[in-house]
Order: structure tokens, then sequence, then C-alpha cells
């Protein structure tokens, strides 16, 4: 599909799927089929339903699945580098995280999961060769799990600069003290390492004053305090943890790319791993109005399909009009990353950031509507995914943020040509 694009920036937009991806995407949709999607009641009933964190284990039918899927070559899709990945770009990438995001359970499967394949990303551009040895090995082959800690308790975090926890340099050794929360992932038994971000230089210019340390998770100083949950689910085996570092004393090549680069690392990480979760909402939101569909036809109320009353024909046809502008907005913006850059597609990626996770959310709300009470019992995993969904709108930056961002951009534009016209 080639469209004229009125933007300096790019003249013309190619949407169209490689054979490769072609390959892929029917490959993966088998799969899921055959695979994934049977054995999500197993993988629920082999889970520790707990707020004991410290008693949950990893399905075994997770790794029987990871097994099958390296095994099939699905695996780490999400990585453009030849070298530890499928070698596709995001535009390849994109209809297959959408694939994945029909089923809660699929992104592990396949080692794509979130934060993981983030902080793998950040280990292939910035680790040393030690710091890969150690940690990205055992990540690209799903042996081990990661957290990934910035937010915290007591700032709105939204901004990062006001970032409190601190990463000071003393002789050899870099000091960590600091309380995260919303620690994704740090409650799976197999997560054994959190990149951390905290202040280094604090009169330093202030995107030159953070470091990343990669910090093991049996360091002492190292305490998970609590497992947070968010409408009331504990998103186990992996959870989202508040975690306290009381002087944690950790060799300097722990720190990642060198002291004062951690600001410059967490804008490089999210341009991928944010289109990444768009791209698995459009999958949930198509599994969404899947449900929709068939329960509309296959309930009788007054004597009509659920289909027939009131207005749910608009909800159904606003429901598909909806994912195919956000996959369209998805696919521009994966297109860019691939064109231009991270950098280049910032105001895309934020646009897309804004719109997928709410397009989601309303369709799901919608599905569990006409589920009636079933909408939200364990039966349907809607319940389930409109809690992920939801949090999705505040995890890596909330709606507002991305809005600010892309006005900013926006103006941009005017306030050069202002300057221009007056130069
Ligand atoms: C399920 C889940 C998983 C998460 N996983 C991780 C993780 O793995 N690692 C991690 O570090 N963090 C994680 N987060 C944290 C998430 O990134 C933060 O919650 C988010 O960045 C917002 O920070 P905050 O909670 O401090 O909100 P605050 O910064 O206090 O903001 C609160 C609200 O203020 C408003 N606001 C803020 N800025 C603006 C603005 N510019 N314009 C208008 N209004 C504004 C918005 O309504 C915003 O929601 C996760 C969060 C959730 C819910």
């Amino acid at each position: 599909m080639l469209l004229s694009w009125p933007s300096d920036r790019c003249r013309q937009v190619d949407f169209a799927f490689s054979e490769k991806a072609q390959s892929y995407r029917q490959r993966l949709t088998a799969f899921m089929q055959e695979s994934v999607l049977p054995a999500e009641k197993t993988y629920s009933s082999q889970l520790r339903h707990t707020a004991e964190w410290r008693q949950w284990v990893q399905p075994p039918i997770m790794e029987e699945l990871k097994a099958k899927a390296r095994a099939a070559g699905f695996w780490n899709l999400f990585l453009p580098e030849k070298e530890y990945g499928a070698g596709l770009t995001n535009l390849e990438y994109a209809p297959l995280a959408e694939i994945m995001g029909r089923s809660p359970i699929a992104p592990e499967v396949f080692n794509c999961n979130a934060p993981d394949t983030g902080n793998m990303e950040v280990l292939v551009k910035y680790a040393s060769e030690a710091q890969k040895q150690r940690w990205l090995k055992p990540l690209l082959a799903g042996e081990i799990r990661s957290a990934f800690c910035m937010t915290e308790p007591d700032v709105a975090s939204s901004d990062a600069t006001n970032m409190r926890a601190t990463a000071l340099i003393e002789g050899n050794e870099v000091v960590l003290n600091g309380r995260k929360w919303w620690s994704s992932g740090i409650g799976h038994p197999h997560c054994k390492v959190a990149i951390y971000m905290g202040v280094t230089f604090a009169a330093a210019e202030k995107h030159v004053r953070h470091s990343m340390v990669l910090i093991p998770l049996d360091a002492p100083g190292v305490n998970i305090e609590r497992m947070v949950s968010a409408f009331g689910m504990y998103d186990e085996p992996f959870g989202h943890g508040e975690v306290s570092f009381t002087n944690v004393r950790l060799p300097l090549d722990h720190i990642i790319a060198g002291p004062g680069r951690g600001f410059e690392i967490a804008q490089g990480r999210l341009g991928p791993g944010r289109i990444h979760h768009c791209m698995r909402s459009l999958g949930a939101a198509e599994r969404a109005l899947d449900l929709l569909c068939k329960r509309s036809l296959s309930r009788v109320a007054f004597g009509k399909t659920l289909a027939e009353l009131g207005g749910n024909y608009d909800v159904i046809a606003n429901a598909r009009i909806a994912i195919e502008q956000a996959r369209l907005l998805t696919l521009k913006a994966a297109w860019m990353m691939d064109t231009v850059g991270a950098k280049g597609a910032m105001s895309e990626i934020s646009q897309i950031k804004v719109v997928a996770p709410s397009v989601a959310q309303t369709i799901i709300d919608q599905a569990i509507q006409i589920h009636g009470g079933a909408g939200v019992s364990p039966d349907f995993p809607l319940a389930e995914m409109f809690g992920y969904i939801r949090s999705l709108r505040l995890a890596d930056g909330p709606d507002e943020v991305h809005r600010a961002l892309i006005a900013k951009l926006e103006l941009k534009k005017y306030k050069n040509a202002a300057t221009a016209q007056s130069a």
C-alpha cells in the first residue's frame, strides 16, 4: 500500500508487508490457535493466585510453550538486529505483536514480553561485552527475567527529572539508595536482574544527571517490600513490586554505558517498547470485538439477538472503524521508526500511545457490557484484559504527558516558522 504523505519528513508511506512478514503472520496465527489460546486455562490453573508473591511459581506449561515456540522459530521476534533476534523491521514486527496481543500469556511464550524486551534492547545497544555475557545472553535464551525500576512512590514520576533515588559514585563502586515501585516483573521466580535509574550528578544539566545500573536482585540492600495489585490483580507470576534499595554497593562496571547517560538510554528504550504495547493493544481489541460479535449473535433477549438490540450495530461498526484507524496509525509509527528513527517518529509514537490503549479500553468495555455478568467473571478474559489495558494508559507515560509532547512538537513548527520570518 503506497500513500502520498503531506509531510516533509516522509513523502511516501509504504505499509506493504514483506513476504517474510506475511509468512510469519500466517504461521504465528496458526501457532496461536493451535498452541497458545488453548493453553490459557491450564496456565491459569497452574498459577498460585495469592498475594504471597514468594509462593508464586512459573506454570510448567509456559516452559513447554516457550520450547515449542523457539523450535518453531518464533523467538525474540522484536529485535531488529539479526545477530540477536529475527531481524524484522518494526513494520514487519507490528502485525506479529498484534497477533501476540490476543492472549495475555503469549508475549512470554515468544520471549517478547515487557519489560524484558525494553531491557534487552538497552543491553543490545548500550551494554559492555561483559554485561551482555552476564545478562543479555540468558535473557535472550528466556532463562531469566528482568525488571525496570524507574518510577518512585514519593514523586510525580511522569516527570523523570523529579527522580530522587541516587546512584552515587564512591571510589570504584556505585552506591544506590532509594525506593521504586511499579517495578513490573520483579516478582517472577525467574527474575534475576533489574535496571535501576538514579541520580548521579545532582548539579548537572537535567538530562545528564542520571545513570542506569544493572542490579543483581540478590545484591545486599535490595528488598522487595510488597507486590502492588492493579484493580485487585497481582499479575502473577510477574507482579509489580515496591522495592527499597539501601546502600546497595556494586562495582562501577554495573553502570550501563557510563555515569550520566541514564536519560539518553531511557529515551532510546521507550521508542520501540511503546509501539510494541500499542500493537498488542490492538490484538486485545480484536479479540474483544470477536467475543462481542459472537456473544451478540448467540444470545437472545426480547425476541431478538443482542446484536439487533438498541444501538449495538453502531457499537460494532464503531469498534471496527476505531481498530482500523488505530492500526493505520500504529503502522505509520512503526514505518517511521524504521525510516526516520525513534527521534523523527516521536510525535507518531506518542500519538499511537494515546490512541491504541484508549481504543482497546473502549472496545473491551463494550464487550464486557454485551456479555452481561459473564463479562466481569473469570470465564472470559475480558476483565483481565480491561485491567491490563487501563493500566497501560499510565505505564510508559500517562496519556496527558504524550499529548503534551505532541502539542509541543506541533507548536514548534509554528515557532520555527516565526523565527525564520523574523530573521
Ligand atoms: C501496571 C503498571 C505497570 C508499570 N510498570 C512500570 C515499570 O515496569 N517500571 C517503572 O519504572 N514504572 C512502571 N509503571 C509506572 C508508570 O510508568 C507511572 O505510573 C507513570 O509514569 C506515571 O507516574 P506516576 O504514577 O508517578 O504519576 P504522576 O506523575 O503523579 O502523574 C499523575 C497524573 O498527573 C497528570 N499529569 C502528569 N503530567 C501531566 C501533564 N504534562 N499534563 C497533564 N496532566 C499531567 C496525569 O493525569 C497523570 O496520570 C507502571 C505503572 C502501572 C500502572
